[in-house]
């Protein structure tokens, strides 16, 4: 069971590494590749879209908003390589997600453990903000990437856009007629709805601006993924 969907898991990584869908964000990837920050002036960046990563048996789904410029776009690992990361990682390990605390790229030995890590767009966009129809195009390889991961009962969704994107993937996963719930339940920090498939909970997003300012603590994200396990545990 293990490999086959691990194997399965692999094929599709390969495809979406191959995506070119959208060219505003295949033009941004590839000119932040070239251009690189000055602190790693030196190293290859990634430069194409990113797949999800973790155990092909996870109970839990991370869907962040999509890779960082500097981050996950230049080690190929979502989350890896940036501040918001240290934090994540940080937070899963506490959490016994994570074989080790820290995450510094694609060969740093870290293991994940009932959970997988992925994003709602899976290449890095231009000031953190893709567009509606850039979020529109991805989500096809998320109703895939879930499709695959048949043990993921709680989906911890990291900030706004991130809710936003779950309540589509689990209209998607519903059937092609199925609609988003209305009114559209708000996210928030905590925030849960759903039943049946897929639980989603809110987790505000792990950026410096909510950890260096408070707004998201170690102890908050820590009640999170507390709360998402209990609900695997609890889950049929
Ligand atoms: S954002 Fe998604 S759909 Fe668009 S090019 Fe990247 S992988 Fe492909």
């Amino acid at each position: 069971m293990t490999s086959q969907a691990q194997t399965a898991l692999n094929l599709l990584a390969e495809e979406v590494v191959g995506c070119e869908r959208c060219p505003r964000l295949l033009a941004w990837r590839e000119q932040v590749s070239r251009e690189r920050r000055a602190a790693f002036a030196q190293q290859e960046y990634w430069g194409r879209p990113l797949p999800g990563f973790g155990d092909p048996l996870a109970r839990l789904l991370l869907l962040g908003l999509a890779p960082a410029a500097h981050g996950a776009n230049r080690t190929g690992r979502m989350f890896t390589g940036d501040r918001s990361g240290d934090f994540l990682f940080a937070a899963l390990s506490r959490a016994g997600l994570a074989n080790q605390p820290i995450s510094r790229d694609r060969v740093d030995g870290l293991r994940l453990k009932d959970v997988w890590v992925t994003a709602v767009v899976r290449c890095a966009p231009p000031a953190n903000k893709p567009t509606p129809l850039e979020r529109d195009t991805c989500l096809p390889w998320s109703v895939r990437e879930l499709g695959l991961l048949t043990e993921v009962r709680v989906v911890v969704c990291l900030g706004a856009f991130a809710w936003d994107g779950a309540l589509r993937l689990r209209a998607a996963l519903a059937g092609s007629d199925a609609p988003l719930p209305r009114p559209r339940p708000r996210f928030g920090h905590g925030v849960e709805v759903g039943d049946g498939a897929y639980r989603l909970i809110g987790c505000f997003h792990p950026s410096q601006q909510n950890t260096f300012t408070g707004k998201l603590t170690e102890a908050m994200i820590d009640e999170v993924l507390r709360r998402a396990q209990e609900i695997a545990a609890n889950s049929a």
